[in-house]
């Protein structure tokens, strides 16, 4: 009787013990196997640290890359050179990350089917336009930086251009290249650097002074070239005299803005850049940014001053500043960028991107008086014919990098027109006056969007 007893006793324990590992394992596997599948030592799936299987095109359904046996890229060297940094090498030098986070998408994993079409895998449709990515990079030239532009509407990322890049059917010797052409060439710069602002900073103090300095555009600045700080001084180039904040603005007059940045205070100013998230990491395609930096609790008031100027210790990221920038022309809030617009495999639809509106970062009349600004910018300095048939709404910045170095060139606005909601920023490293690069840069990649735009 009592062995009876002891024998049912440990047969039921065996049996709970089973039936908790299996419970254990259906678990982990609900949650974990999409995991599991595309970790990436995964051979079927990746090759190195991209994805390895699976087509990726462009808006318009080109053909970028072909990953089957090994990666095939697309048969324009331009092209090529232009996509590299959102597909992908053979070596794995540049991480694809915004692409490869679809990987389980693009394999048409599901619990019950698991990878139901390995052989060829999934088809991942970005935002940007083949077309205009190859107008941004003639546009850049040799030169280094970023060009990008999204539609603050939808989020869609139009162009997203990183400079320098190559062909990698056509890889140069970049280990052995002495003469700087290739220097971060591996970096998404749009993604992964921080520049320093310069002038286009000037949007940030001007909403901040707009929002918490009351008779602000009742005030006005007088510019004799110089403000003193002790034995240092914030400088322009020339005596702008007289000037309204709307007209300080146009000027980018340094003085005015010194001015301004002791009406707005420390506190207001560090509170304003907080509320924009301008020097936040943003994630795009589950892929965070570089973050940027405004830090002025050390600063002497010329540093300060500086501060509100872009210079100082401030930091922007690209993506992060246009994403800003769309928030002024969505009158305070504006969609979140993003690349990845559908991925389909095996027939349906695994993955479709959705339009996700960022959290209001200002008020709707700050937003509309800076687009009023920024409109005259253009109208009364930078040239409304470069852009025709848009309505640009922009501002320039030139930062200086100290040493020998020429300061970088900098442009950063929007598209006012219902029909091109687009929003974008120049960054020239080196690059020397800010619209004088940009502008004609700009000019053919925002008339490369909309030719695109008008024909979808
Ligand atoms: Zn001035």
């Amino acid at each position: 009787m009592n062995r009876v007893t002891k024998r049912t006793w440990m047969i039921s324990l065996f049996i709970l013990a089973l039936l908790g590992g299996l419970l254990f394992f259906l678990g982990e596997y609900a949650f974990k196997a999409s995991d599991w599948v595309i970790f990436s030592g995964s051979p079927h799936i990746y090759n190195g640290t991209n994805i390895g299987f699976g087509t990726v095109t462009d808006r318009s359904g080109e053909t970028l890359l072909v990953m089957s046996d090994g990666r095939t890229y697309s048969e324009n060297a331009t092209t090529r050179k232009s996509t590299l940094h959102w597909l992908g090498d053979r070596d794995g030098y540049i991480k694809a990350s915004t692409v490869s986070n679809y990987a389980a998408h693009m394999a048409g994993f599901d619990l019950v089917n698991g990878i139901y079409d390995s052989a060829g895998g999934g088809v991942t449709k970005l935002t940007i336009s083949a077309q205009v990515q190859n107008a941004a990079l003639e546009a850049m030239g040799s030169r280094k930086g970023t060009i990008a532009v999204y539609n603050y509407k939808t989020g869609e990322i139009l162009c997203a251009l990183t400079t320098p890049t190559y062909d990698p059917d056509n890889v140069p010797d970049i280990a052995g290249d002495e003469t700087g052409a290739y220097d971060g060439v591996y970096l998404n710069r749009f993604l992964q650097s921080a520049y320093v602002p310069g002038s286009i900073y000037k949007i940030v103090t001007t909403a901040a002074a707009l929002d918490c300095v009351e008779d602000i555009e009742e005030r006005s600045f007088t510019c004799y070239g110089k403000v003193e700080y002790g034995s240092e001084a914030v400088t322009c180039e020339t005596a702008h005299g007289r000037q309204s904040l709307q007209k300080a603005f146009a000027n980018s007059c340094n003085c005015a803005f010194a001015q301004i940045a002791e009406l707005i205070g420390k506190d207001n100013m560090t509170r304003y850049v907080s509320a924009f998230a301008v020097a936040d990491s943003l994630t795009i395609d589950g892929v965070a940014t570089a973050k940027g930096n405004y830090d002025v609790s050390q600063a002497a008031p010329v540093s300060f001053a500086w501060s509100c100027i872009g210079q100082y210790n401030d930091l922007i990221n690209p993506a992060r500043y246009m994403t800003f920038l769309g928030a002024i022309a969505g009158g305070g809030r504006g969609a979140e960028p993003y690349i990845v617009s559908e991925v389909e495999c095996g027939g349906s639809t695994t993955y479709r991107a959705r339009t996700s509106t960022s959290q209001r970062v200002m008020s709707e009349q700050i937003a509309e008086k800076l687009g009023e600004y920024m409109r005259n910018n253009v109208k009364s300095v930078y040239g409304d014919g470069n852009f025709p048939g848009l309505s640009v709404c922009a501002k320039s910045g030139t930062s200086q990098l100290g040493g020998e170095q020429d300061p970088n060139a900098m442009f950063a606005g929007f598209v006012q027109n219902e029909e091109y909601p687009l929003a974008f920023i120049v960054v020239v490293e080196n690059g020397g006056y800010g619209s004088h690069t940009c502008v004609p840069i700009l000019s053919k990649v925002l008339s490369a969007c909309k030719a695109v735009m008008d024909g979808e």
